[in-house]
């Protein structure tokens, strides 16, 4: 597996502090073998190698996991996160609500259209219409009628001989009259993207201006998604993705190259042959199918949990003995940080409304928590743990070391002070904002 092999490259850097660049290098080699075995397209493999190097290095090193484990987290994060957000469902227009489902022949278009006719006729209580333009193949048509009886969804009337526009009009008509509110669009495929199959699905869109335009696509697609997807993307601007086949043996990489290169949100996925197995699309559930690692995804979640977790702790006992050193003050700019910054904490203070006034007046922003956390790196780990060891000769010092002034490590100190007094303060009993202390 995946980790096994990363384990190998890893096992030698345990008990070190950060993931370094050459680390991360060589544990994304094991990474990108597995992206292609999941059949995702080579193209899409690198960016996605891109995107997630900048992101592992330097991330601290957990202790309680391993660092291949560790980096598999956020490979898995940045999967989903490419994979994009739920299936947002379908976006209709007003009534009738053109569909128009586009793909390769086989893709599972006919069978899709009866899928997407039932759940929007149960689920939303739609009235759905639905009609096949495929002419190409007698059989086709009287599929998608049967599907249609099977689902309980009505059908346009097959009249022999027209065109798929002809047709298209048709439909339209029938579903004004009829007071529709959906129309779903089931077109002819091909077994390869070809001009004619591009010029027949593009008219038959422009006559009928449809809100949602769907690609059908198999899972199973290998190397070719990307361009299956590129192709008709280009000639009509897709609204969304829906994959068939998700119940076999695909491991998603489809999913993601087609995203990848489209942008368009994959909203469902098929889940087998049955008109009831459609499901929304969970970039989670893909993600760990790309990855096959669940388990250590959880695994390294509890283990972040719990690394803040002992810190708040530590940091809870410290502050019950009224101890609050520069070690602490450090973690706590990280913590800000993490809040949003001084913008993001103060919103959350109640009656800071005025100082926040006085921060933006004078211009301070979020790079002061990063140049006071300078300051704090300049001292020596006694000086740390003791702030009051800190005179007039170690300030200078501190200053040289991170390029400030005096002047800046002053106001630190005193802003130290400030908070570890309010702490002592809160212990007591009183109610004072050792937070307030970092506006002044
Ligand atoms: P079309 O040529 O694009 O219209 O494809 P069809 O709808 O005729 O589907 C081709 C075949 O794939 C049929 O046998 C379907 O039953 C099957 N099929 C479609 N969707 C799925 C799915 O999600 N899972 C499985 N296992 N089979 C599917
Ligand atoms: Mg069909």
């Amino acid at each position: 597996s995946l980790q096994s092999r990363l384990g190998g490259v890893f096992d030698k850097l345990r008990g070190r502090g950060a993931l370094t660049e050459g680390d991360v290098e060589e544990a994304l080699k094991e990474v990108r073998t597995a992206l292609i075995e999941a059949d995702v397209e080579l193209g899409v493999v690198e960016d996605f190698i891109k995107k997630v190097k900048p992101r592992a290095e330097g991330e601290a090193v957990i202790r309680s996991v391993t660092p291949a484990q560790q980096v598999v987290k956020i490979v898995h994060d940045t999967l989903i996160e490419t994979l994009g957000s739920e299936g947002t469902g379908l976006q209709l227009g007003s009534p009738p609500a053109p569909i128009l489902m586009v793909g390769l022949q086989g893709s599972g278009k006919t069978t899709t259209s009866a899928k997407l006719g039932l759940l929007l006729q149960t689920k939303e209580k739609k009235k759905v219409l639905m009609a096949s333009l495929d002419v190409a193949r007698p059989a086709a048509m009287e599929q998608l009628k049967i599907l249609g009886e099977q689902a309980g969804v009505p059908t346009l009337p097959i009249i022999a001989g027209q065109t798929p526009l002809t047709i298209a009009k048709r439909a339209l008509a029938a579903a004004r009259v009829g007071g529709y509110d959906v129309l779903i669009l089931d077109t002819a495929g091909r077994q390869h993207v070809d001009e004619q199959l591009m010029a027949e699905a593009a008219a038959v869109r422009d006559l009928t201006n449809p809100h949602e335009t769907i690609l059908v696509a198999d899972s199973l697609t290998g190397q070719d998604a990307v361009n299956i997807a590129k192709s008709f993307h280009t000639r009509m601007p897709l609204s969304g993705i829906i994959l068939t086949r998700a119940d076999g043996d695909a491991r998603g990489g489809a999913a993601l190259s087609m995203r990848a290169v489209t942008g368009a949100p994959i909203k469902f996925l098929g889940m087998g042959e049955k008109l009831d197995a459609l499901e929304p699309f969970y970039p989670e559930r893909v993600a760990g199918r790309i990855l096959d690692m669940g388990d250590v995804v959880s695994l390294v979640e509890k283990a972040t949990e719990t690394v803040d977790k002992e810190k708040a702790e530590a940091l809870a006992k410290k502050l019950k003995k009224g101890a609050f050193d520069m070690n602490d003050l450090f973690d706590q700019l990280n913590q800000m940080k993490k809040m949003g910054g001084l913008q993001g904490l103060m919103g959350m203070l109640p009656g800071v409304g005025k100082i926040k006034d006085k921060l933006d007046e004078a211009g301070l922003d979020d790079k002061i928590l990063t140049r006071q956390q300078a300051i704090i790196q300049s001292m020596t780990k006694k000086e740390r743990s003791n702030p009051d060891l800190i005179n007039g000769s170690r300030r200078k010092r501190i200053a040289a070391g991170c390029g400030m002034e005096v002047s800046d490590v002053n106001k630190l100190l005193k802003m130290h002070r400030t908070m570890s007094d309010a702490i002592k303060a809160m212990k007591k009993g009183g109610r004072a904002n050792p937070f307030a202390a970092m506006m002044n």
